[in-house]
């Protein structure tokens, strides 16, 4: 079935979607922050909490970017079965990143890799990144998700040894404690496990856009683990390292135990619009 989307409404959309994961945070990720404010009591930490949220206010209120780094821009699109388009879906996505880098403003951080030079507006080689998923019906959802690179970069993915079960949780908790006050904290961890080396990793990622209020036991566990390394917001030190910790799994070879960790910082910002039939 081709539903009514055109070219015009998806490059509007993605302009859209993209101001508003810039200028304002999920509700799970404030009422987290919140919550710690109330529970912390490190005045230093207690301190930073109050920045934070004044900073997600401000930022809310004047419709501008919460961080100076407007991160690079990961779309994660899921796409009916039934959906017929007759327009190049990536390129209008690429269109509305451009226009959105202009008229937001983003900071152009797009460079290419060896050469550095900045394309001026955060579109490259595999720039925007752009992750495809078939679902059922005839919908089309996009999410945007900007990464930050203090966060991104202490990012880290190990081939564990396939009897190191019992060091998944030390290798979580290492990656954190090697990221310091780096990614600044509060996290949210996304924590991939199984499947291949990308796929461990894109679990990771993917994984951070679980709702904070959603946390099994193991999540949990880890989590309380991740706060008694008493690292802190912005690594100053108290109990509020992390916000969330969501673990996602995959089968993997029987001589393999691929793990992932992608840190992101409390700027956990995405956003989302569905399209559905016309
Ligand atoms: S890690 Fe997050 S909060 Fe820190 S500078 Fe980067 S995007 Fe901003």
């Amino acid at each position: 079935m081709t539903v009514n989307i055109t070219r015009k409404k998806v490059v509007e959309a993605t302009i859209d979607i993209l101001k508003k994961a810039e200028t304002k945070l999920p509700d799970d990720v404030i009422n987290a922050l919140n919550r710690a404010e109330v529970r912390e009591s490190n005045p230093v930490a207690k301190a930073q909490l109050k920045a934070i949220l004044q900073n997600i206010k401000i930022a809310k209120d004047n419709s501008v970017p919460i961080c100076q780094d407007t991160g690079v821009l990961i779309f994660y699109v899921e796409i009916g079965c039934d959906l017929s388009l007759d327009f190049n879906l990536e390129d209008a996505i690429t269109e509305g990143v451009r226009r959105a880098t202009e008229t937001i403003p983003l900071r152009p951080n797009a460079v290419h890799p060896l050469t550095r030079k900045n394309s001026g507006d955060n579109t490259g080689i595999g720039l925007p990144d752009i992750k495809y998923e078939l679902v059922e019906g005839d919908g089309l959802t996009i999410t945007v998700a900007p990464k930050g690179a203090g966060s991104e970069n202490m990012s880290a993915i190990a081939m564990l040894n396939p009897t190191e079960v019992v060091s998944i949780k030390n290798f979580i908790l290492e990656t954190v404690l090697d990221a310091g006050g780096m990614p600044c904290p509060p996290l949210i961890l996304g924590v991939g496990i199984g499947g291949t080396f990308d796929k461990a990793a894109s679990l990771s990622k993917s994984a951070l856009l679980s709702s904070l209020d959603e946390m099994n036991e193991f999540e949990r566990e880890i989590l309380h683990e991740v706060n008694c390394l008493g690292i802190g917001p912005m690594g100053l030190g108290g109990s509020t390292t992390a916000l969330a910790v969501h673990v996602r799994t995959a089968h993997c070879h029987t001589a393999s135990l691929p793990i992932a960790v992608n840190i992101q910082c409390w700027a956990n910002r995405h956003a989302s619009i569905t399209f559905r039939g016309d």
